[in-house]
C-alpha cells in the first residue's frame, strides 16, 4: 500500500531521517515509535506530501507523493502533531470546509459530515465553537477530517499527546475501530501506546529505522536474555563451587546476605528458557543446598525499545 524508499531529509547540515526503507501493507495498524526528535514527524509529513523530501521516494498505492500528489493524497488522511483547527468555527464549519477543500462533490458532503462525527462521537459537540471543546474532542475533530473522503490510509501523528487518561482510551479505541476498515499508521513515543493498539512497530532512532516486527517478535527477536534470580543457602564459596557446575547460564552477582544464605543472578539464553532453572535445581540439591526463592524475568519489550535508541534523550536541538 505504501512504498517508502531511501528516503532522506536534511535540514541545513543536521540530517533529520536518514535512507529510511519501509513497507507498508493494506489493513494493518502500524505504529511509528521514537524518542523525541527521532524524525517521526519529518517522515509523516513527507509521506503525506506536506515536506519535500531531500532525496528518496514515497509511493501511496502505487502513485508517487510528489510526482503524482493529487491520485496519491486522496489515499491519505493526516493528522498533524499540531492539527490546524480553526477556533473560531464549530466542528461541523471547520468539517466541511475541508470537506471542500479535500474536493468531495457538494451535494454528498452532509451526509459525509454526519458519517464521520458518529464515527468520531463528535455529533454532540457539531455545532459548538472549537475553542470551548475539550482537548479529546478536539483531537477527534481533528481525526473527523482525517477520515474525511474514506481514504485507505489514516496517518496520526502522536494522537493521543496531551490527553487525560480516560481521554487515551476512548482515542485508542477509535483508532482500533477504524483499523478493522483502513490501514492505519500513528507515531507515539510512548512505548505502551503503540504496543496496545498496533500490530507493528517501526521503531525509529536519529532518523533511522533499526526495527520492525510485531510487538511479540521484537521481545522475542531482540530480548535475547532470561534472567535468573536465586536466594541459596551456603557460603559465597560453597555457590562459587555449585556454579562451576551450572553451564547454561552465566552468572552477573553473586551476593553474600549475611544469614548464611546468597543471592544469585544470572544471564541465559532467552532460548534456553527453563532448562538453566532445572540445571539450578539439580546442582544445589545434589550439594545439599537448598533453594530458597527463584525467579526468572525475560527482557521486556521496554528493555528492546532502550536497546535500540540507545537509551536516547530528546535531542533538544
Ligand atoms: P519527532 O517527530 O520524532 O519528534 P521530528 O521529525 O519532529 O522528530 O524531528 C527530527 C529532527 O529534525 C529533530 O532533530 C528536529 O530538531 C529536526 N527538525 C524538525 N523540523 C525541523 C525544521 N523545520 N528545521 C530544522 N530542523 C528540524
Ligand atoms: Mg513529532
Amino acid at each position: 500500500m505504501i512504498e517508502v524508499k531511501h528516503l532522506t531529509k536534511r535540514y541545513g547540515s543536521h540530517t533529520a531521517v536518514s535512507d529510511l526503507s519501509f513497507t507498508i501493507e493494506k489493513g494493518q495498524i502500524y505504529g511509528f515509535l521514537g524518542p523525541n526528535g527521532a524524525g517521526k514527524s519529518t517522515t509523516m509529513n513527507i509521506m503525506t506530501g506536506c515536506l519535500a523530501a531531500t532525496e528518496g521516494q514515497v509511493k501511496i498505492g502505487g502513485f508517487d507523493i510528489f510526482e503524482e500528489a493529487e491520485q496519491a493524497k486522496k489515499l491519505i488522511g493526516y493528522l498533524p502533531e499540531q492539527p490546524p483547527l480553526y477556533l473560531d468555527r464549530t466542528p461541523r464549519e471547520y468539517l466541511s470546509f475541508v470537506a471542500r477543500a479535500k474536493k468531495i462533490p457538494e451535494k454528498k458532503i452532509p451526509e459525509e459530515l454526519e458519517r464521520v462525527m458518529a464515527v468520531t462521537a463528535t455529533l454532540d459537540v457539531a455545532d459548538r465553537l472549537i475553542r470551548n471543546l475539550s482537548k479529546g474532542y478536539k483531537q477527534r475533530v481533528g481525526i473527523a477530517q482525517a477520515i474525511l473522503g474514506d481514504p485507505e490510509v489514516i496517518i496520526l501523528d502522536e494522537p493521543t499527546v496531551g490527553l487525560d487518561p480516560r481521554q487515551i482510551i476512548e482515542i485508542r479505541d477509535l483508532i482500533r475501530q477504524l483499523g478493522k476498515e483502513h490501514t492505519v499508521i500513528l507515531s507515539s513515543h510512548i512505548l505502551s501506546e503503540v504496543q496496545a493498539v498496533c500490530q507493528t512497530i517501526l521503531i525509529i532512532s536519529k532518523g533511522r529505522l533499526v526495527a520492525c516486527d510485531t510487538p511479540d517478535n521484537l521481545e522475542r527477536l531482540f530480548a535475547g536474555t532470561n534472567t535468573v534470580e536465586l536466594v541459596a543457602e551456603g557460603t559465597e564459596e560453597e555457590i562459587r563451587r555449585i556454579l562451576a557446575d551450572v553451564t547454561l547460564g552465566q552468572v552477573a552477582s553473586l551476593r553474600d546476605l549475611g544469614d548464611g544464605s546468597c543471592f544469585i543472578k544470572l544471564q541465559s539464553d532467552q532460548s534456553k528458557g527453563n532448562a538453566v532453572c532445572r540445571e539450578l535445581f539439580f546442582a544445589f540439591s545434589k550439594a545439599g543446598k537448598p533453594i530458597l526463592r527463584m525467579t526468572t524475568t525475560r527482557a521486556s519489550l521496554e528493555d528492546v525499545f532502550m536497546e535500540l535508541t540507545n537509551g536516547e534523550k530528546e535531542d533538544g536541538k
